[in-house]
């Protein structure tokens, strides 16, 4: 989960680049269940705990395709190796790459402001849960449903 761009936390948040070759959608909420089920039966509270949660297992080691750290806390998508909940130290380095940014963010961040929100406008009004949003994201489908109308 990335968080250079702003449309990685929108529609309960993205989870398109936390894992590869994802099979299908019930799957990728298997496998997020089953993290935050072991997630929250650990209770981390220190770094310490955090990072014995992380070395559960290695870091490619993904299950339907989706990286283990990832939960879903309070109806969003949550990675809690991320900074933001250490005091700014990643321990998410070496179980990720952190400056990945799929295409169409990476396509976002060249855009004009204009067009930057038609495309969070054009974000707003699509009736996709959050699963379906990171699939949509990182396959660039998202974008080219918006390229289609916005031309
Ligand atoms: S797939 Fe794209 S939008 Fe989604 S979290 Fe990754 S970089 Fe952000």
């Amino acid at each position: 989960m990335a968080v250079l761009s702003p449309l990685c936390q929108l529609k309960g948040g993205c989870m398109g680049c936390c894992g590869h070759s994802f099979t299908s959608a019930i799957h990728i909420r298997q496998a997020i269940n089953d993290n935050t089920k072991e997630f929250q039966e650990r209770k981390p509270k220190t770094e310490t705990e955090f990072l014995s949660f992380r070395d559960c297992y290695e870091a490619m080691d993904l299950h339907h395709g989706v990286c283990r750290n990832l939960v879903q806390e309070k109806g969003c998508f949550h990675c809690p190796l991320h900074p933001a909940r250490h005091n700014d130290k990643d321990l998410r380095i070496n179980h990720c790459d952190v400056d990945y940014l799929c295409p169409t963010a990476r396509s976002f961040a060249t855009w004009d402001k204009k067009r930057q929100d038609h495309f969070l406008q054009f974000i707003e009004k699509q009736d996709v849960d959050n699963v379906t949003y990171s699939i949509k994201m990182d396959n660039g489908e998202m974008l080219k449903e918006f390229t289609a109308k916005d031309i």
